[in-house]
């Protein structure tokens, strides 16, 4: 059945027909044949969002009969078309006023016949058909891409979990000098409330420096979970200094077993930039442990690197990590950003790929060029503000 009052409001025209069914040569009938044609899934939906009309991409997409669909609401197939509908998108009920013009849906979840779900784009577009308002919508199917995009988040954690563990080490040491503390602050704790009278001052003394401690190694933690954390992309308005300040800090007993200074240098009036925090974080955290590993043959007095964040002219926010290392020969300079490039014995190469990958999908820029004098600089530029939107397609 097919939902007359709306699509069909002239009893002559019968739009359940089939698209491949016999029908008089017009323009209706070419016009059904070509949404046969194109390579995505087509609903027609009536002005109470009832399909009317879908092309034969679109139930082989969602597992149903073309009969099964028509007259149906749309919600049957792709949760949340009703609430854009409340939102405000729709003048009417699915009625998308014309001089709104096409209306793009990014990351919608949907529902096929068996129960299973699938992430569609769907394009709506308001359409005169007939003598009646509809909506063409095209759906177009993201598993694919959503599955990459899956995986290429996993191999990132993967690689911030086998990163993290080259910190174990100094992060355990960096853990226990807190702990230790605590621990015989504790015992002169307890010496203290053997004497009489009890030296209550001495006692609260000790109590705040406990408090510290533990905030000390609390502080640790905090930063390795956030590294290690898995979750789902998360673009909000940053700080970048803040990112880079917790990276910083994280590398610090590293940076101390390896005899390597590291100063920052970053500009007051940072503007924000929208990004992921554990992926930027993931990005600086190799830049500078690739910075230590550069310096491992020099001599400990010129282990150095230096970060400096800066807004720049063309609107960007430009990070540079910078050594005095042994620097990159010409060929390299482009062959490192390749996935499995590697030039360490127990390196894995995917930690500039991913990355730049990173960067990339943030719409910035991450390159390296050799210093004047000795060492690499590695920078990356993100757009200041909110010039990110997050792109799948990438
Ligand atoms: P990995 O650290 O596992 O080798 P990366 O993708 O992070 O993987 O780095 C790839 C290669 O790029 C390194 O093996 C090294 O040869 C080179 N490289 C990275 N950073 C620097 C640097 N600061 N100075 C010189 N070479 C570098």
């Amino acid at each position: 059945m097919t939902s007359a009052r709306t699509v069909h409001p002239q009893p002559c025209v019968d739009h359940t027909r089939t698209v491949d069914a016999v029908a008089p040569v017009s323009g209706e009938h070419y016009f059904r044949e070509a949404l046969t044609l194109l390579p995505v899934g087509i609903l027609m939906l009536d002005e109470r969002g009832m399909m009317a009309m879908v092309n034969p991409q679109a139930h082989h997409l969602f597992g149903y009969e073309r009969e099964e669909l028509i007259g149906k609401p749309v919600e049957l197939l792709v949760h949340g078309l009703g609430f854009q509908s409340n939102a405000g998108l729709w003048a009417e009920p699915f009625v998308i006023p014309q001089s709104r013009g096409r209306v793009p849906l990014d990351d919608l979840c949907a529902r096929r016949k068996d129960g299973t779900e699938l992430r569609v784009e769907i394009e709506l577009n308001p359409f005169h058909f007939d003598g009646a308002n509809v909506t063409l919508a095209f759906v177009i199917d993201k598993t694919d891409r959503y599955e990459l995009r899956r995986q290429r988040e996993d191999l990132a954690h993967l690689t911030r979990v086998s990163t993290m563990g080259q910190l174990a080490s100094s992060l355990a040491h960096e853990l226990n000098q807190p702990l230790t503390a605590i621990l015989s602050n504790v015992q002169a704790a307890q010496r203290f409330m053997t004497a009489d009278p009890i030296d209550l001052a001495e006692l609260r003394e000790i109590l705040n420096d406990i408090v510290q401690d533990d905030y000390r190694a609390s502080e640790v933690i905090r930063r390795i979970r956030a590294v290690v954390k898995k979750g789902d992309l998360d673009v909000i308005p940053l700080d970048l200094a803040a990112v880079v300040r917790d990276v910083v800090a994280l590398v610090h007993s590293d940076a101390i077993v390896r005899g390597t200074r590291v100063t920052l240098d970053i500009d007051t009036a940072l503007p924000l930039v929208r990004g992921d925090r554990v992926q930027l974080q993931q990005v600086m955290l190799n830049l500078l442990l690739n910075a230590f590993d550069a310096m491992a043959d020099v001599p400990p007095v010129d282990r150095a690197v230096s970060v400096t964040l800066k807004s720049v002219d063309n609107g960007m926010v430009l990070a540079a990590v910078r050594d005095r290392g042994h620097g990159l020969t010409a060929d390299k300079l482009d062959k490192i950003f390749k996935p499995f490039f590697t030039s360490k014995p127990q390196g894995l190469g995917l930690g500039l790929s991913i990355s730049r990958s990173i960067i990339d999908m943030h719409r910035g820029r991450l390159w390296a060029e050799n210093n004047d004098d000795r060492g690499a600089t590695f920078y990356v530029a993100l757009p200041a503000g909110d010039a990110m939107e997050e792109d799948e397609s990438r």
